[in-house]
């Protein structure tokens, strides 16, 4: 079987022609519908990034899967130690797995997902799956189930294609993306160092047919603003006013946007005071900032700082927090090889596939991976997919399935070649 394949490949990079690569398309076709299944069972399983019972089942699960494919499975814990501990990191973490296939070739290739969900435990009740037409819904059915569903199908066509060309495919799925990975992140380094291609399965969006070669870092900006309670009827002006204070640090440090550099700074939270007729001790909030570059993060850091030295109110105590949640995936002239390649394939199907190097203000575990700088990383390699971290309903396009298994199983035919 084997050496038919390679004359087929063969033939169709000569002769350039748009056509898919035979008897792989005919094989992800026949996937499709099992895909389908996939997707199902993956979100019948709820698994929040808090729902510690549901995660450990999914992870389970997957164990199985990937035992059954040919993997060897490892399940990572993540440790106190370990743990990069944000201020919404909860006291336990899903595990991570990971699957190792070892192949006969040099090269060493990473797949990368994630199986926690932004849904808290009972959404499945009052959201269940669904297939109408060409979308199915769920809660995390694109965010990221398709991402998942994506690499099991990926390996079951390189199995059924009996190809072992690489060296290292190693299959990592992680259990707290959606807390910003604080118990998961170290590890996630350390295995992208170890290989020189990273395809990071988030989903795409159904408006955009594209992957990503940059994504953006994540930070919390925050302001904790200390005065003095006072009885707002009888001596008010014994009291001083936290919440009057932070109102005048939010209002100086609004304009901390910098479209040219791509900085995003939006205070989101706010809370202060406790008593109508107590003038605020206390008054907190946190901004939302995002950079496209990790320097960027030092950049913003000083301009907030700076910003909230001068106060409104001098007996009040102002203090600044930064939190640098998740690093940015920039891009390099490895990663813009890769997408081309990519291109040429979806090319072969007759599609045209668009290239994101800005990163859309999104930040994914793909950072992580190709934060040792070793890696080629692109990211976006899920199904097309709609409403994610929305109150809208998420559903997937179930019409993407075929063209994003012939990418993903394609790249790692080709990559694994040296080609
Ligand atoms: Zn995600």
């Amino acid at each position: 079987m084997k050496p038919l394949l390679w004359f087929a490949g063969m033939a169709f990079a000569v002769g350039a022609q748009a056509a898919p690569q035979e008897p792989l398309w005919a094989m992800v076709k026949k996937e499709q519908p099992v895909a389908v299944e996939t997707l199902r069972d993956l979100v019948n399983i709820e698994s929040g990034s808090r729902d510690k019972e549901g995660l450990d089942r999914l992870a389970a699960f997957l164990g199985e899967r990937l035992v059954a494919l040919g993997g060897k499975i490892e399940y990572y814990e993540p440790t106190p130690a370990d743990t990069h501990r944000l201020y919404d990191t909860p006291n336990e973490l899903g595990k991570v797995v990971i699957a190792r296939f070892a192949g006969t070739g040099t090269r060493r290739i990473m797949l990368l997902a994630h199986m926690d969900t932004v849904y808290a435990h009972g959404t499945l009740g009052k959201r269940p799956y669904r297939v109408e037409g060409s979308r199915a819904y769920g809660p995390g059915i694109a965010d990221d189930k398709s991402g998942v569903a994506v690499i099991l199908h990926t390996l079951s066509l390189l199995e059924a294609l009996d190809f072992r060309d690489y060296g290292a495919l190693t299959v990592v799925i992680n259990g707290d993306e959606e807390l910003s990975s604080p118990g998961t992140r170290k590890l996630i380094q350390s295995i992208g160092a170890e290989h020189e291609f990273v395809f990071s399965c988030e989903p795409t969006s159904t408006k955009h047919d594209e992957i990503a070669l940059a994504t953006s870092g994540i930070g919390s900006a925050s302001l904790t603003v200390r005065g003095k309670s006072a009885h707002a009827g009888v001596n008010p002006e014994l009291g001083r006013n936290a919440i009057i204070e932070l109102a005048h640090q939010l209002l100086q440090t609004n304009d901390l946007s910098d479209a040219e550099r791509g900085i995003k700074f939006n205070w989101t939270l706010s809370s202060g005071g406790n008593t109508r007729n107590v003038i605020a001790e206390l008054a907190t909030a946190s901004a939302d900032v995002r950079v496209r570059r990790l320097s960027d993060f030092d950049v913003i850091e000083k301009r907030f700082r700076d910003r909230v030295q001068s106060k409104l109110i001098p007996d009040t105590h102002v203090e600044a927090g930064f939190e640098r949640r998740r690093a940015p995936l920039e891009v390099t002239e490895a990663s813009r090889a890769l997408a081309k390649k990519a291109q040429g394939i979806y090319a072969e199907m007759g599609r045209s596939l668009l290239v994101d190097e800005t990163g859309n203000g999104v930040g994914t575990d793909a950072a992580f991976a190709a934060g040792s700088g070793e890696p080629a990383t692109a990211e976006g390699f899920g199904l097309a997919g709609y409403g994610y971290h929305s109150s809208e309903e998420e559903y997937v396009d179930l019409d993407s399935i075929e063209p994003r298994l012939y990418l993903l199983t394609r790249l790692i035919m080709d990559t694994a070649r040296g080609r």
